[in-house]
């Protein structure tokens, strides 16, 4: 596989955490498993420490001949590499405003990695989001015998480029420059290259792969998305030996299913305690830790917060991003001492705390390819009240009570992309949330939901087998020099 994030090296979001899971569940099921990713140097340091320089070769990018180091590091049956070159990761950010220079710098080590026998020889490259999008062609063209997956995270970012730039830096022929391969409106588009030129496509969800077949979430590639017509949803999971109340690293006072109530309640008084809110049982705290963008809904948020303050409740936020919402959440902190708390930071360890303490958490996305903050949240056993959308759609069913009494759902939902039908249902949930024993069985059902990598793992296993290439076969030619060491 190939990222350019992979937790816990280097993480800005849901691709981090894929990556940080699926190769570790694939690897349990007996695959052979290799990532490769940059070697940022915000990578930390107790992982660079364990890392060892097998070998260096020299990049052909365009005219440039660029160093490359490649480290590498084993853990948990899988193998990590990572491309070492100072003048493009030598910084702490994981993105910059030079990126296309940057990653088909890394795309053509990539491209020489899987050319070099002394890896063992790959049969499958599975390539990430934009930032690996054209590796696909690039393999057709160096005719590795390698089967490529590629997988969209999201389709917004699709990594668009003048052409002239792309051809300086990765010598690809021109005939491949055309509106069927690479061509986006007179420039070159990585996402439109990868869903072109892989074996097969794949994406985050299910809902996600049917919604971006039309134009408000194909991101004009909703054309490609209908011709393709074989991208395949597959459900992110989450790794519950991370994000679970009973072994994440970052909370105080671990709890469990049977302990869920007291667990969190403790949990909500240290978080409040924490962030300066108010400490009062009474008020349902609501979590959002999220990229603060316009994706996120938070139009939504900032529609109705003034209404939404009106209720018992406390509102709790990690993100970073658009300074817009940065500014907003900061200026609401002001507005609402000790019940509203904005920290515009990045921070694992405070995210781990929210969703401990949080009673629930609010996502409602204007589109969510998949999304992983609804699912760390169940396992927190905070509520997720999300919109239906993409994944939020498939793995959050609205709470409902039946005839016969009992109750069923995992959270709170609501369809259109309105700032009212969201205030409704967190209404709903704080109505709920005082009628305890009630509330009490929706947390344990949400925290009894399942969505492990094991199951999507399992998919994705399918979908390698289908396209494996024939036995005997594996990569080979290969235009770089390679200087072991
Ligand atoms: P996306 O990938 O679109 O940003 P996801 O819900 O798929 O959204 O994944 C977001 C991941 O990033 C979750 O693990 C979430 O907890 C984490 N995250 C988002 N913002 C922050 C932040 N400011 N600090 C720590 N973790 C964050």
């Amino acid at each position: 596989m190939a990222s350019a994030e992979v937790e816990p090296f280097a993480k800005t979001g849901g691709l981090g955490d894929v990556l940080g899971a699926l190769p570790k569940a694939l690897a349990k099921m007996g695959y052979d498993v290799s990532v490769v990713m940059p070697k940022y140097r915000c990578i930390p340091d107790e992982y660079v420490s364990r890392m060892a320089l097998l070998e260096y070769y020299y990049v052909h990018l365009g005219w440039r001949e660029q160093y490359c180091g490649v480290f590498s590091l084993k853990e948990d049956g899988v193998t990590y590499y990572f491309i070492d070159n100072e003048y493009y990761f030598g910084m702490d950010a994981i993105y910059t405003n030079h990126d296309l220079e940057r990653f088909c710098y890394f795309e053509k080590a990539v491209m020489s990695m899987l050319a070099n026998q002394s890896y063992g020889g790959f049969d499958i490259l599975h390539c990430h989001d934009w930032q690996t999008g054209l590796l696909p062609l690039l393999v057709k063209i160096e005719g590795l015998h390698v089967k490529t997956v590629y997988t969209i995270h999201n389709l917004q970012y699709q990594g668009i480029f003048p052409w002239d730039s792309v051809w300086d830096l990765l010598d690809i022929p021109f005939e491949y420059f055309g509106g069927g391969s690479i061509e986006f409106y007179g420039e070159v588009n990585f996402m439109k290259g990868g869903m072109v030129h892989a074996d097969a496509v794949t994406t985050v969800s299910p809902s996600y792969a049917e919604e971006i077949k039309y134009p408000f979430y194909g991101e004009k590639l909703e054309g490609l998305v209908q011709s393709r017509g074989d991208i395949v949803g597959i459900i992110n999971g989450i790794d519950y030996n991370v994000y679970s109340p009973t072994h994440s690293p970052y909370i105080e006072k671990p709890f469990g299913i049977a302990d869920a109530s007291a667990g969190k309640a403790k949990n909500k008084q240290l978080l409040q305690r924490q962030l300066g809110l108010e400490v009062n049982p009474d008020a349902m705290v609501i979590g959002l830790v999220t990229r603060l963008s316009k994706q996120k809904g938070l139009e939504l948020v900032e529609g109705v917060l003034d209404e939404i303050m009106q209720l018992p409740v406390q509102i709790a936020l990690l993100g970073t991003g658009d300074p817009h919402y940065e500014n907003l959440f900061r200026h609401y902190a002001y507005k609402y001492p000790g019940r509203i708390s904005a920290n515009i930071m990045f921070n694992n360890q405070l995210a781990h705390r929210i969703y401990a303490g949080s009673d629930a958490f609010l996502m409602p996305s204007l589109y969510e390819p998949c999304g992983l903050g609804q699912l760390i949240s169940l396992s927190f056993g905070s509520i997720p009240i999300v919109r239906e959308v993409g994944g939020l759609r498939d793995t959050i069913t609205a709470y409902h009570k039946r005839a016969d009494g009992t109750s069923g759902g995992n959270g709170f939902t609501f369809f259109a992309y309105n700032a009212h039908d969201m205030l409704y249902v967190i209404n709903q949930a704080v109505e709920l949330y005082a009628d305890k024993p009630e509330w009490n069985a929706l947390v344990q059902r949400a925290m009894s939901c399942d969505y492990s990598w094991a199951r999507s793992a399992e998919q994705y296993a399918e979908l390698y087998q289908r396209i494996a290439p024939t036995p005997g076969q594996t990569a080979s030619s290969g235009t770089d020099a390679v200087v072991s060491v």
